[in-house]
């Protein structure tokens, strides 16, 4: 019943993990990553020590567990022995001793013994190996708690000879308890570590334990076999019991029980818990610069402070219940039995050998690092600004972390905010770019749809006019000269002429014409255009060819058409005076003709107005309200599109209107037309 070697000790539940890096900052092996936004444990860096457990306010962090198998194998009838860590007495504060032995004892365990004896046995191997040392001034660290012999293994394999050559106090426990109650027996560890599951799983091909439990998960299989104190016969644990050995699980403990004296080694041996002093003691034991025989340590505060204890007790109230507990145990020991019982067990095999398990990565090289700040936004030193958040104490380990494939740029915040600054910036602009795009596209389809009308009215008024306008002139030549209705038909006769080129501008605009394209040249179209051109003495004209060639496949007489209106319209925007400018310029497959005026502006209001058919703003009988429409056709006619630029509010700077005109060089005459529309 014992666990699998390679299942991990620790994993994330992913609905559970918000990914607030707390687990990270706090793993002493950095052995979690980032990945898919979880934070994920990395088995083979991790040594079980459980802080991630502990530190996650959300619970996402599942221990594997062996509470099923043993649940399972007790079902079966195996006869096992259940084997208490000395910290117990942290955890079960609300039920005396005999009385947890006896609960313990009707899940169906055949044996409720002590690790302490285990740990009365290691300590005595401790003492042989402080006093009568092969090898004099060797410096050894302790092996009691699997955590930190993970951690050496891993993250400084070069200690692994340092590692003092003694099983755990749960395995000499086991050995003992086996060879007293015979080969068959199977043992469960309880206790409040996780990684003690790992050294279940890894290290003993002896099979001295079969599986490992925490006080946490004890508490529940008893709440869930509705076993209580008050249901339950107290016993003592069995034998052997324990004596000092009860102490292991607090700050020295391993010493006293060991009788190891401090003065006596001059100082010689340090002892650390918890995770800051024990990573930073074991950096300072490779250095050499630290001058001990032996380096006691403990990964969590002291056992009694394991991720497997439920209770929240204070530190030193958990110290003082386990001294407690081992005073009482001290008071009913009869010295006798337990010296004959540690002579008993004198030849049994204690030693254990230690693997290096390599999980450095290389660092890398400085420029390496630089790279990775900069990509994070980190490009000269002021912008490190080492605020931890990513769970890093700097925002170089960060950098190397990422490197190591540990971590990721955005676990970085103030990259992140810059980035998503950045990501609404653009989020916004293309929003008003698309806003501003389908405005133009309603304003098109607008257009268009007044387009059919147009050219529906006018198909149908052409034909009747043209009959009421060459009546009018066969009936004028038959007049004679005096006749008074002259004057009437004469009227007719305009009005009607009046109508034929409202209609064929509409037509225009419908885009009912035919292009007929030849190879033009814009620059001499214009150049020929103002030659005519008669203008009032109060404006000024100004023609600017910028570089490039101008050529383009064009109707002349309707693109003269053009500047004649928008400069039709330009003069008369400009009362008072001002200037002209005409321009022309080729870049790619386009050229484009700008008709540029210093005058009143378009408001915003009648900006997207302007090239609908009949929509004028001058006085009745001086605008048709055709000129823009009429250009706007003839523009979608040839495949281009023309644009507005303009300013009516002189407090916004100088007032003016630009009317850009640009048309493909080559029309496609197969394909529909293609320019976007008029804004
Ligand atoms: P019309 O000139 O007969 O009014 P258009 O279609 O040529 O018809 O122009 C429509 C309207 O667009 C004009 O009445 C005027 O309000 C505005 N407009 C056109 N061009 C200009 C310009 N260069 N400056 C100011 N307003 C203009
Ligand atoms: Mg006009």
């Amino acid at each position: 019943m014992r666990p699998k070697e390679n299942e991990p000790l620790v994993t994330t539940i992913r609905e559970r993990c918000r990914v607030c890096y707390t687990c990270v900052r706090e793993c002493p092996a950095k052995a979690i990553r980032i990945v898919d936004r979880q934070a994920e444990v990395i088995p083979d860096r991790c040594i079980g020590c459980g802080q991630c457990v502990r530190v996650c306010s959300q619970h996402a962090k599942r221990v594997a567990s062996d509470v099923d198998r043993v649940v399972a194998g007790l079902a079966r009838g195996v006869r096992a022995a259940a084997v208490l860590a000395p910290s117990f007495p942290a955890e079960f504060v609300d039920v005396d001793y005999e009385t947890l032995v006896g609960m313990v004892r009707a899940l169906g365990f055949a044996l409720v013994g002590e690790v302490s004896f285990g740990a009365d046995l290691v300590a005595h191997q401790y003492r042989i190996l402080m006093s009568h040392n092969q090898n004099p001034g060797k410096p050894y660290i302790a092996t009691t708690c699997p955590a930190i012999v993970g951690f050496v293994e891993r993250y400084h394999p070069n200690l692994v000879d340092s590692l003092a050559p003694i099983v755990s106090p749960m395995i000499a426990a086991a050995r003992a308890f086996r060879r007293r109650y015979g080969d068959d027996l199977r043992v469960v560890f309880i206790g409040p570590c996780i990684a003690k599951r790992g050294e279940v799983a890894t290290t003993n091909d002896r099979r001295d334990v079969d599986a490992s439990m925490t006080f946490i998960e004890l508490r529940e299989l008893l709440a869930r076999r509705g076993i209580r104190p008050d249901n339950v016969t107290p016993s003592d644990f069995d034998p052997p019991h324990g004596a000092l050995g009860a102490l292991l699980p607090v700050r020295r403990g391993l010493l006293q029980a060991a009788q190891i004296d401090e003065d006596l080694l001059r100082c010689e041996v340090v002892s650390a818990e918890g995770q800051d002093e024990f990573v930073q003691a074991i950096r300072e034991f490779e250095s050499g610069e630290m001058n001990v025989r032996l380096l006691e340590l403990l990964c969590c505060d002291g056992c009694i402070m394991g991720p497997g204890i439920g209770q929240t007790t204070p530190l030193f109230r958990r110290r003082a219940q386990v001294a407690r507990y081992a005073q009482w145990r001290l008071n009913r020991l009869d010295l006798t039995t337990w010296e004959m019982d540690v002579a008993s067990f004198q030849d049994l095999d204690l030693s254990r050998a230690f693997v290096a398990n390599d999980q450095r990565i290389a660092p890398p090289s400085e420029e390496e690092i630089r790279a990775i700040l900069e990509r994070m936004g980190k490009k000269a030193l002021e912008d490190e600004l080492n605020c931890g958040a990513c769970g890093y104490e700097t925002c170089r380990e960060h950098a190397i972390a990422i490197y190591k494939g540990l971590a990721e740029s955005e676990m970085c915040l103030p990259y992140t905010i810059e980035q998503l600054r950045a990501a609404y910036d653009q989020l916004t602009t293309s929003h008003r770019e698309l806003a501003s795009t389908q405005e133009a596209l309603m304003q098109s389809e607008k257009l268009a749809s007044m387009g059919q009308l147009a050219a529906g009215i006018a198909h149908e008024v052409n034909n009747p006019l043209g009959t009421v306008l060459m009546l009018s002139h066969v009936l004028l030549d038959e007049m004679p000269a005096d006749s008074e209705l002259r004057e009437d038909l004469n009227l007719i006769a305009s009005e009607a002429d009046r109508c034929k080129k409202i209609v064929a501008g509409l037509l225009h605009f419908a885009r009912k014409n035919k292009v007929e394209a030849r190879q033009t040249n814009l620059r001499e179209l214009v150049d020929g255009f103002t030659r005519l051109l008669q203008l009032p003495a109060s404006i000024t004209l100004k023609v600017e060819h910028q570089n490039g060639e101008v050529s383009a496949d064009i109707d002349r007489d309707q693109v003269l058409q053009v500047l004649t209106n928008l400069v039709s319209n330009a003069v008369a925007a400009m009362p008072g005076g001002g200037t002209l400018t005409l321009s022309t310029c080729g870049n790619g497959d386009r050229v484009h003709i700008a008709v540029a005026d210093t005058g009143v502006g378009i408001p915003p209001a009648n900006r997207k107005r302007v090239f609908e058919p009949f929509f004028t703003t001058k006085p009745a009988g001086e605008g048709t309200g055709l000129g823009l429409a009429v250009i706007y056709g003839i523009v979608k006619m040839h495949q281009g599109d023309i644009r507005v630029q303009t300013n009516a509010d002189p407090a916004a700077g100088p007032t003016g209107t630009t009317f850009t005109v640009s048309l493909p060089r080559k029309r496609d005459t197969a394909g529909p037309e293609t320019g976007s529309a008029a804004s």
